[in-house]
């Protein structure tokens, strides 16, 4: 092997957030006898100025590469919109900039972020679907200029949106899945139209602002059970694994709720499986809303759902789990014909540092007192006490 190079050890790899040149010393090279001797011929051809446009392009390069960085390494969709907008008021100011995403989970909202002055802003925007859009961005995968998508695009109303904002260019985020959101870019404030660098700059910036925000929704997806958008049973255990750590730590107690549909099979037999679906669905959006956001609602598989609870102890889990279960057999289902309501049947599990029990053993203990809900006539709460294990195991 070759002698170890300078740069090899930890200490001298060269923090990537110093913008200085990477390698050798301007002055060494300007200082050198050889280019004293050819000054004024080296300024005729115009080396020295060339080797000054080539510095800036390397800077701007290695500014666009750390800010990339930044944006990836950005835990939710919040927080690259943040970074993208400081990253590029440090270079100009646009009248606004907004930011569409469309998560891609089944039935969620297209979300919204806007910007003015650097400040996060509600615009008063809002739209339905990027239905309209995606042909045409598929055609046209680069920045655009808003007049482009105002001329072309034949659904007016899906455009009226955009009308008010008045964007000068306008991002698509384009991905495996089609049209992901778009980022409109309003004027800038002050001087006049964006320039070539300019152009350039938001180009490549948001070519990797796209491919964050992508990451971060088939992140997301990866979470979340597609039928009822609820997270999946995966995340749900690993989250559970968590919540039997943190309430240790904190010395707090947690629930977790088991929840089972009664008598699902017989609903499927006389109403067929597409009306249970749609149940189901009614079932997930009823569970979400009757949850606080620290909750986790899963569903855990088939037609059995669950909840943890972090920092909850037995008397509000049952309070809790009663309002689910009220809740769902409350629900009215629409349906092509009338449906009867469904009720469902809880077991819920309470864990604090006392008793050292693994994710698996509390889910044991919440089915457990599932069963016996079930035992009982159904469509009921019971909450694991010690003697159940008796009657279940
Ligand atoms: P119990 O009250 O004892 O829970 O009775 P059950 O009929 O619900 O229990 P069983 O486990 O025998 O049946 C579960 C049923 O749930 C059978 C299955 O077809 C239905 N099911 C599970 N997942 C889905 C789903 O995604 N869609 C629909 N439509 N049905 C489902
Ligand atoms: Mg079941
Ligand atoms: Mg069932």
């Amino acid at each position: 092997m070759s002698k170890k190079t300078k740069n090899t050890t930890d200490d001298e790899i060269p923090d990537l957030q110093d913008l200085s040149p990477l390698s050798g010393n301007d002055d060494d090279f300007l200082s050198s006898q050889k280019v004293i001797e050819n000054h004024d011929l080296l300024e005729e051809i115009g080396v020295f100025k060339r080797i000054d446009t080539l510095k800036q392009e390397l800077r701007n390069s290695r500014r666009l590469l750390v800010g990339a960085l930044d944006i990836f390494n950005r835990t939710s969709i919040d927080a690259i919109t943040d970074a993208t907008v400081s990253q590029i008021t440090d270079r100009f100011t646009p009248a606004f900039l907004l930011f569409l995403w469309k998560p891609l989970q089944s039935r969620r909202e297209i979300s919204i972020r806007g910007y003015k002055d650097y400040n996060q802003v509600d615009l008063g925007v809002s739209i339905d679907s990027f239905d309209a859009f995606e042909d045409f961005f598929r055609q046209y995968p680069k920045p655009i200029n808003f007049d482009l998508l105002a001329f072309e695009i034949e659904d007016k109303a899906a455009l009226a949106v955009f009308d008010l904002a008045r964007p000068e260019l306008v991002i698509p985020i384009l991905g495996p899945s089609g049209l992901y959101g778009l980022i409109l870019v309003g004027s800038k404030q002050r001087e006049a139209g964006y320039d070539q660098d300019e152009l350039l700059f938001m180009q490549q910036l948001m070519s990797f602002v796209s491919q964050a925000i992508q990451n971060h929704l088939h992140y997301q997806q990866s979470l979340r059970d597609v039928k009822t958008g609820l997270f999946n049973h995966g995340y749900f255990i690993t989250r559970v694994a968590d919540e039997v750590a943190r309430s240790k730590r904190g010395n707090y107690a947690s629930a977790l709720i088991v929840m089972d549909v009664d008598k699902f099979k017989n609903f499927n037999d006389n109403y067929g499986h597409l009306a249970g679906d749609r149940v189901l669905e009614h079932l997930a959006l009823t569970l979400k809303q009757e949850v606080r956001t620290d909750d986790v609602p899963s569903r855990f598989g088939g037609e059995e759902f669950t909840v943890l609870l972090p920092n909850t102890g037995r008397d509000s889990a049952w309070v809790v789990a009663e309002r689910i279960r009220t809740a769902i057999a409350a629900m009215v289902v629409p349906w092509e014909k009338p449906l009867p309501q469904v009720t469902i049947s809880i077991g819920a599990a309470v864990f604090d540092k006392d008793a050292a029990l693994n994710p698996e053993e509390i889910i044991q203990r919440a089915d457990s007192a599932l069963y016996v809900s079930k035992e009982q006539g159904r469509n009921r709460t019971t909450i694991w006490s010690p003697e159940m294990k008796k009657c279940t195991e």
